[in-house]
C-alpha cells in the first residue's frame, strides 16, 4: 500500500520508491533497537542530511570504463566514474556497492572479499599508558602507549595558544596533533596486523558498559573516551583486521586460573586469594576478554573450533 500510495507522486524510476521504503525501515528498526537499549530516546529519528541509496537494480556498472549509470528517471541517467580518481588504483579488482547519492555527492562503497583462516585470537585489555595482548602460543604483549601521551603533552601548546586567543595557531597545532596521533594509531594498527597476522584481535566492548545509568555517568563516559586513544585503536584495528568483542565486566578481578572473583581492585597487581595466581591487572584482563569472547556467543560467525582457550 505504502508503496502504491508514493508512486503516485514520484517521478523518479520506481526502483526508488523500494529504496525509499527498505531505507526507512532500515532506519526505524536501528532506532527501535537502540531505544529497547535505552540508548535512543523515545521521538522519533529524523534525517538531518538527505541521501538516497541506490538499488543495484539502478546501477549499470562498466569495470572497464569504471563508470557507474544510474537510472533516475526511465530515460534519465546520472553517470558517475572512479577513473583516475585518487583511489582507483586501490580498489582494482573490487566489486561496487550500493551507491548512495547525496546533495553535494556520491558516495561509492567497494567491495571486496578475502578469505582468512583464523589461527589465532588475541585478547586486548587497553588503558591510557598501554596495550596487554594475550595469546597462548605467543604468551603477553606489550604496547607502549606513552608516545601517544607526549604528542598530547607537546601539544598543550596548544591550550596556550587557545588561551591567549590567537586563533590560527591553535588551529595549527590542533591539525598537527590530530594527525600525528592518527599517523601512530595507523601504524600501530599496521604493525599488529603485520606481526600478528590470521589473528582476531579481541577489545572489551566499551560501547555496552552502563547500559541503563544515568545521563551523567554517560556523560563522564564520553569525556573519559574523548581523553583516552582505546577507541579509535579498536576502531582502526577492525578497518584492517578481524575482531571482536567481549563484556568489560570484571575483566581485571576475575582470577583467570581458578576464576574466582576479588570484591576490590588495588594497585598493579593481581592476587588471586584462592589459589594464589600472581600477575599484573592487565595480562589479567587480557586472558579473561579473549577467554569470554571465545565462549561467548561470537562463535555464532564462523568461529573455527578446536580453538580453544
Ligand atoms: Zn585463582
Amino acid at each position: 500500500m505504502l508503496r502504491s500510495e508514493l508512486l503516485k507522486s514520484c517521478p523518479y524510476a520506481s526502483h526508488w520508491v523500494d529504496s525509499v521504503i527498505r531505507t526507512a525501515y532500515s532506519i526505524v528498526e536501528s532506532w527501535r533497537k537502540r531505544y529497547l537499549k535505552g540508548r535512543a530516546k523515545k521521538a522519533k529519528p529524523k534525517i538531518k542530511r538527505r541521501f538516497a541509496r541506490c538499488k543495484i537494480t539502478l546501477m549499470k556498472i562498466d569495470y572497464s570504463a569504471k563508470t557507474i549509470r544510474i537510472t533516475l528517471k526511465p530515460w534519465e541517467y546520472l553517470t558517475v566514474s572512479w577513473k583516475g580518481l585518487w583511489f582507483d588504483r586501490r580498489v582494482r579488482g573490487w566489486a561496487v556497492g550500493e551507491v548512495v547519492i547525496k546533495d553535494d555527492r556520491v558516495i561509492i562503497p567497494f567491495k571486496n572479499s578475502k578469505v582468512v583462516k583464523v589461527k589465532r585470537v588475541v585478547g586486548w585489555d587497553s588503558n591510557e599508558l598501554s596495550l596487554d595482548g594475550y595469546e597462548p602460543s605467543i604468551g603477553f604483549i606489550h604496547v607502549d602507549l606513552r608516545p601517544l601521551q607526549s604528542i598530547k603533552i607537546v601539544y598543550e601548546k596548544k591550550a596556550i595558544a587557545q588561551s591567549k586567543g590567537k586563533r590560527e595557531l591553535y588551529e595549527k597545532y590542533e591539525a598537527r596533533e590530530r594527525n600525528r596521533v592518527r599517523g601512530f594509531i595507523n601504524k600501530l594498527s599496521a604493525g599488529l596486523v603485520r606481526l600478528l597476522p590470521n589473528s582476531i584481535h579481541v577489545f572489551e566492548a566499551l560501547d555496552k558498559e552502563n547500559l541503563t545509568s544515568k545521563e551523567r555517568v554517560r556523560r563522564d563516559r564520553r569525556k573519559r573516551n574523548a581523553r583516552t586513544p582505546w577507541r579509535r585503536i579498536h576502531k582502526r584495528v577492525s578497518e584492517v583486521a578481524l575482531t571482536g568483542s567481549a563484556s568489560p565486566e570484571y575483566t581485571s578481578r576475575e582470577c583467570p586460573r581458578c576464576r574466582f572473583r576479588v570484591e576490590t581492585q588495588v594497585g598493579h597487581m593481581f592476587e588471586c586469594p584462592r589459589c594464589g595466581l600472581k600477575m599484573s591487572r592487565q595480562n589479567v584482563a587480557a586472558v579473561n576478554i579473549r577467554r569470554r569472547y571465545l565462549k561467548g556467543k561470537h562463535r555464532m560467525w564462523g568461529f573455527p573450533r578446536g580453538l580453544g582457550p
